[in-house]
This record gives C-alpha cells, sequence and structure tokens, in this order.
C-alpha cells in the first residue's frame, strides 16, 4: 500500500519560486532594479511561506495558494517600490507643533544645512590646524561658543542628549549611587527612560520621594558615602497638577552643596535666547540654570535650539573636562556635518542673528496678526483651487480660524500657543484628504514636484497650520491639496 497517498501534498510546493516572481516582475515592471524585486520576491514568498505554517491548508486562510501570478508581481512591485523609496525624505509639516519628534524635531537653518553640506562634500580641517599645520582639537570651537552662550565654564555636545546624561552619569557616578525623585523618572519619546540609561551607566539608582511630592528632606536622608550624584529631569513630555511638590533646582543646588555632592540636570529643551517675552517659561533658559549653580546642565541641540541633533552638556570646568576625557565620549562623539550645523548655529545666536536665521524662533516668535495674514492669504489660494477642476464649489469650505497649536517635541508641556490655521472641509471624509496629503509626495513622476502634507485632523477637518508653514512652501501646499481633494 502506497502510504503517500493518504498524505496531503505541501502546499507550499504551490508557492512560486524566488527566480520566477523576480522574473515575472522585471518583465512586466523592468524600471524596477533587480536588487529590489529580488528582496521583494524573497520577502513575499517567505511571508507567503510562514502563512502557511501557521494556517495549514484546509483552514480557511490559504487564498496565498490561489493567487493568480499577476496577483504575486503586484505585490513583488509594491514591495520592490517601498525598499527604493528614498528615506528619510522632506514633507510640509502643516500640524503647528513646532517640534513634531516624527517629523524630524527642529529644522535646520539653511546657513547650518549649508555649513553641514561643505564641510562634508570635500576634506575640512576637523582635527587639523591650519596655522601650525599639526593636529587639531575637533570640538574647541563649538566648545568655546557654547560656553560663551551658556555663561558655563566648559561646554561638550555629544550624539544626542541620552547620550550625554549617559556620559555624564558614567563620568561622575560610575559603580556609585545617584539619587533622583519618583516624579522625574520619567519616559520621554519611543525609548528613552531615565531609570534605564542609570542602570546602562554603570550606577546604582536611589529613588527618593513619591510620584506627586518630593521634599527636600527626601534628598537629605537618602545621601550617604556612596552618594556620587543628584540629578534633576525635567518632565518634558506632561505636566503634574493638584497635590504636588518638588524640589527646585536652587534648593538641589544648596543640598548638594551642604554634602559635596554635585548635582547634574537634565533640561532636555533647553534655549539660548531668553524666550521669557513669547511666554516660554525661563526654566528652559539655559543660562538661568547655569547661573544657579548646577554642575551639569544636558540639553538638545535639535529641540527649542533650533540646530543638529546633539546633546550638549555645560557646566563646571571639571566635571565637564572629565566627561570629554572619558573614552565613551568617543562612541558618542559628533560627526563633521553635525559639527559643523552646530557650529553655524551656536555662530547665529552669538552674533544676534538666531531669530531671523533659526526656523524654530522663527515659528515661536511669529506674532499672531501674521499668522492671520499668511492664513488669509493661504485660505484664498486654497478656495480658488478647490473651486476649480472636477469639484464643484458648493463641494469644499475652506474658512480661517483661530486655533491653538503645542510646541512639541517633548517641551513645553501643557504650553499652547496662539495661531491660525486654514479648515478644510469637504465631500470626503477629513481623514481620506489627510491620508492624500500625506501620500502625495509618494506619486511616481517627478520627486521634486510633490511633497507630502501633515496635516491635523479635527471633527472631520483638515486644519492647516500657518505657524509651521514657510511661505516659500505654500505653492508645495496648494499643489497637494489639489490633488487631494479630488
Ligand atoms: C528630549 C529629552 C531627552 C532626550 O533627548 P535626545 O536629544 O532625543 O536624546 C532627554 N531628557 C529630556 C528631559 C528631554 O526632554
Amino acid at each position: 500500500m502506497d502510504q503517500r497517498s493518504s498524505v496531503k501534498p505541501d502546499p507550499r510546493r504551490g508557492l512560486p519560486s524566488v527566480d520566477k516572481l523576480s522574473r515575472e516582475t522585471r518583465q512586466r515592471e523592468p524600471e524596477l532594479p533587480e536588487w529590489a524585486v529580488t528582496e521583494s520576491a524573497r520577502r513575499c514568498v517567505a511571508e507567503a511561506r510562514s502563512r502557511l505554517q501557521l494556517n495549514p491548508p484546509g483552514g480557511s486562510s490559504d487564498e496565498s495558494l490561489e493567487d493568480s501570478l499577476g496577483a504575486w508581481v503586484e505585490r513583488t512591485a509594491s514591495g520592490a517600490r517601498r525598499l527604493l523609496a528614498q528615506h528619510p525624505v522632506r514633507v510640509i509639516n502643516a500640524t503647528g507643533v513646532v517640534l513634531h519628534t516624527n517629523l524630524g524635531r527642529a529644522p535646520l537653518a539653511e546657513g547650518a544645512a549649508r555649513a553641514a553640506f561643505e564641510a562634508s562634500v570635500g576634506y575640512s580641517n576637523l582635527e587639523f590646524e591650519l596655522d601650525s599645520g599639526r593636529r587639531g582639537n575637533r570640538m574647541g570651537a563649538v566648545a568655546d561658543k557654547l560656553r560663551l552662550l551658556s555663561g558655563a565654564e566648559a561646554a561638550h555636545a555629544c550624539n544626542n542628549t541620552a547620550a550625554a546624561l549617559m556620559l555624564a552619569l558614567n563620568t561622575l557616578a560610575r559603580g556609585r549611587e545617584v539619587i533622583v525623585s519618583r516624579g522625574e523618572l520619567v519616559e520621554i519619546g519611543g525609548s528613552f527612560r531615565v531609570p534605564d540609561i542609570i542602570e546602562r551607566a554603570g550606577v546604582r539608582l536611589v529613588e527618593v520621594g513619591t510620584t506627586n511630592r518630593t521634599h527636600p528632606h527626601d534628598y537629605e536622608q537618602a545621601i550617604g558615602p556612596d552618594t556620587a550624584l543628584l540629578l534633576k529631569v525635567h518632565r518634558s513630555n506632561f505636566e503634574q497638577t493638584g497635590f504636588v511638590t518638588e524640589v527646585n533646582l536652587p534648593q538641589l543646588v544648596r543640598i548638594g552643596r551642604e554634602h559635596g555632592v554635585p548635582v547634574v540636570e537634565d533640561l532636555g529643551s533647553g534655549t539660548l535666547l531668553d524666550l521669557t517675552s513669547a511666554g516660554l517659561p525661563l526654566e528652559c533658559y539655559v543660562p538661568s540654570r547655569v547661573s544657579q549653580g548646577v554642575d551639569v546642565v544636558c540639553f538638545s541641540g535639535d529641540k527649542l535650539m533650533g540646530g543638529p541633533q546633539s546633546g550638549i552638556s555645560v557646566g563646571r570646568r571639571e566635571p565637564v573636562e572629565a566627561m570629554r576625557r572619558n573614552p565613551l565620549a568617543r562612541a558618542l562623539r559628533l560627526d563633521k556635518m553635525t559639527l559643523a550645523a552646530l557650529d553655524w548655529t551656536a555662530s547665529a545666536y552669538l552674533d544676534g542673528r538666531a531669530e531671523q536665521e533659526i526656523p524654530i524662533l522663527r515659528q515661536l516668535l511669529e506674532p499672531v496678526d501674521s499668522l492671520e495674514r499668511r492664513a488669509r492669504s493661504l485660505a484664498r489660494r486654497l478656495s480658488k483651487c478647490v473651486t476649480s477642476g472636477a469639484a464643484t464649489p458648493s463641494d469644499w469650505s475652506v474658512e480661517v480660524q483661530q486655533d491653538r497649536s503645542a510646541v512639541g517635541g517633548g517641551s513645553l508641556p501643557g504650553f499652547l500657543l496662539d495661531t491660525w490655521i486654514v479648515a478644510l472641509r469637504g465631500k470626503q471624509s477629513a481623514a481620506r484628504t489627510a491620508a492624500r496629503l500625506r501620500s502625495f509626495g509618494q506619486q511616481r513622476g517627478d520627486p521634486d514636484s510633490a511633497v507630502s502634507v501633515v496635516a491635523r485632523v479635527r471633527d472631520d477637518t483638515v486644519l492647516l497650520d500657518l505657524r509651521t508653514l514657510a511661505d516659500a512652501e505654500l505653492a508645495d501646499v496648494e499643489a497637494a491639496v489639489a490633488f487631494s481633494v479630488r
């Protein structure tokens, strides 16, 4: 008796081979490069194979077997196109959220981007002294500028604030204890958790106080012979209200002094301009933190400072120099492009050009009447474009409205800026219009002529916020809207 006759054929044999699928796809879409098609075909077949393993045939969902070759080719081609797409690419931020972490935080000033380009497209004097012809110091120039801007004795810059904090902890407290309030053991962004960073820096965490209340005596009682550091962490992305007490920086500095223990602050979003006149709290102004006697303050280059991604540490000479000498600093160091952009940004502050040239500051400081005027002008342009062509005038409404928007980027929680928006409502759902706006830049064809637009949606209305829209982007917004409303 033939045993095999009672065994079902292996359904995986019914899957097309990667070779065949690649060949078919390349034949039908010859402009797709071989590497992308082969990889996409491999993924399509592997996915079908594992689906079959999870749902053996006889079950309900073995449709992949029945798929025509045409469907396989289509899946392979679209997978190949996803692999080919340049990432990241420019998008237009119409959300009004000035520091949108998912949209790359601070846009660079053109001068900063040019400096990065110039420093990297050829050779540079990164670690070379042109005067003497000898080896130079890659960090010296930018550290001088950051020192002058912050009023601190010394400055150092590394990859980002998570790295700066890691470096500070590892340099100043390795193998010893750091005391942190339970109200400040926060998670910021997707993967930055203060307790995890502390542990990975090789430091023992001593938690004091409770979630909502920490008092000076909590720190004082926890200080012992093994205490290396008192750490203050800015609650960047949430607010506590109600029955809340925290120990502020001057109090913490006083406690540290009395016990001979240094104090480090993770400020996150720091500014190098006093923006209290624009309504921003004084506590994010870095020089005001430095002047309170903190030993080291860490803040991000690409949040309110408006520069490239980087983590800046400023403070007393001894701890900052020790951080610079830590072997870990080499692993966390800035590359030449970032260094050039950061140096340019620091110079813009020193020269008094920051408010004109740094996009983040221009956006934060734009007066409400200017936003209103620009909103009205955009609304007029959009009214014309939604009423021409296929759509009929009554299908769409375009209105200007006053609104409020968040600064974002894990900075200034609860702080909202007055702004003006253009509200677009129409015959298709706002979710669909917003999806079309987002997909505009992914249209096949000339990639330079189509830029995706990211907008807010509220009450089935698409909101375009002028605070984050530069005049130079409005033609692109118009093109994206014209595409999305039909
Ligand atoms: C944003 C933020 C960080 C993380 O900064 P990166 O530059 O993204 O590493 C750390 N701490 C605080 C308080 C922050 O606000």
